[in-house]
């Protein structure tokens, strides 16, 4: 390459997440021209003859892809520290819920949360993930549950991307759980979905994608199909938390209709993660809901690897089973609990994690991607998955720019 770019990122190791020939595709001594935000050429040094504005040199360091969060319930009200403590004094969760606890308390402390609030408290947690190196990030709604919490909710999710170094991915979650107003009349609440929340929400150009929660104590097969047939319809991506507690065949279904990503899984059935493979959808796993409930069942981790399924792991952030601000050690629990290798937990943050959100442009250092990436002091990556809280990145670039 010989060539005039913006800036010159040199004398780096650079794990670039592309397949071989080595591990996590890495270039020993190698340098990244970036220019206009975007990755330009990405080599080994002597190959390179450019004339940059503004060089760096990397001190030999690991240069790596910012990492993408592809399953956040980041903006929220309120917080469900007390039902922690309670449940660790002895009391169950029917006791918890009937004073007032679980999810209705967020969704009642999200209703009442101005937009200011809201976004204060969702701007730490995002500050959180971004400061270990994350670049891109999705929220989804889903604790208002009625059309103006939802929209201010996906709104707030919206200002983060405006008001800190991230890229913001937003789904509309109306199927996450009934509201009081509709108890006695679940389909209802479908009607409401699919009728009047998902066809407003795309008229405010809201939403990338729409996801539901298939499930026992969630929605049925059948709900969920109406809630993919008006997503489509509407030109939203498809995304489903599906088989977390119990095998609805929920991950079939959202395969039928192309989903983006099937979240949880750890009840799929082996026989139907080829499902997956033929709708190129990628598999989402979310090691720190599985740890907070206390879970046994794991996913079909060996199977999704045979038939070559692309695995992410994300953070699931929420208040009642996952207050994870930390994507890296949920890549260290994906590698603990669900036994990925430390390669696949870190394509399980960059590459496949951008693939879950239906972007190819990232979590990847190669010619043509957003110019995201972190520097990390580390002599080789797989330190960044084996301990838990021990590195931040030295430097970080969004988009071509240092932060
Ligand atoms: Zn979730």
């Amino acid at each position: 390459m010989s060539k005039q770019c913006d800036y010159l990122i040199y004398n780096v190791q650079i794990a670039t997440m592309l397949d071989g020939p080595g591990p996590y595709g890495a270039i020993e001594n190698g340098c990244v021209a970036i220019d206009n935000g975007k990755i330009q050429y990405v080599g080994a040094m002597e190959n390179v003859e450019a004339s940059a504005l503004n060089t760096f040199d990397g001190g030999g360091k690991w240069l790596l892809p910012g990492f993408v969060d592809c399953h956040t319930h980041l903006v929220y009200g309120g917080d469900r520290a007390n039902e922690f403590d309670m449940r660790l004094n002895g009391l169950s969760y029917q006791q918890i819920a009937e004073q007032g606890g679980g999810i209705k308390s967020t969704v009642a402390a999200t209703r009442s949360a101005t937009a200011e609030t809201l976004l204060a408290s969702a701007k730490d947690r995002a500050t959180a993930l971004i400061n270990e190196g994350v670049t891109t990030l999705e929220v989804k709604s889903g604790y208002g549950l009625d059309i103006n919490t939802e929209i201010k909710m996906l709104q707030v999710a919206k200002t983060l991307s405006v008001v800190l170094p991230v890229n913001v991915l937003t789904t509309y979650l109306g199927a996450h759980a009934i509201p009081d107003e509709y108890t006695d009349d679940p389909d209802g609440y479908i009607d409401f979905v699919c009728g009047q929340v998902i066809p407003e929400i795309s008229a405010l150009n809201l939403a990338d994608s729409v996801d539901i929660f298939c499930e026992n104590i969630g929605f049925t097969p059948a709900q969920c199909k109406r809630v993919f047939e008006t997503a489509k319809r509407f030109g939203l991506n498809i995304k489903a938390h599906v088989e977390q507690l119990s095998d609805l065949k929920g991950a079939k279904l959202a395969c039928d209709y192309h989903a983006l990503s099937v979240d949880h899984i750890e009840y799929l059935a082996p026989t139907d993660v080829s499902y997956l493979k033929q709708s190129n959808t990628v598999a989402v796993l979310l090691p720190g809901a599985f740890y907070f409930l206390k879970e046994k069942q794991k996913p079909p981790v060996e199977t999704l690897r045979r038939l070559q399924v692309p695995m992410a792991v994300a953070t699931d952030l929420n208040p009642g089973s996952s207050p994870i601000a930390s994507i890296l050690t949920c890549a260290n629990m994906a590698c603990v609990l669900f036994e990925l290798t430390p390669e696949e937990a870190l394509r399980a943050i960059t590459i496949n994690a951008a693939k879950a959100l239906g972007l190819n442009d990232r979590g990847q250092i190669s010619p043509g991607c957003r110019a995201d990436l972190c520097l990390w002091d580390i002599s080789h990556p797989a330190q960044l998955v084996y301990t838990i809280n021990q590195y931040k990145p030295l430097m970080r670039w969004f988009g071509g720019q240092l932060v």
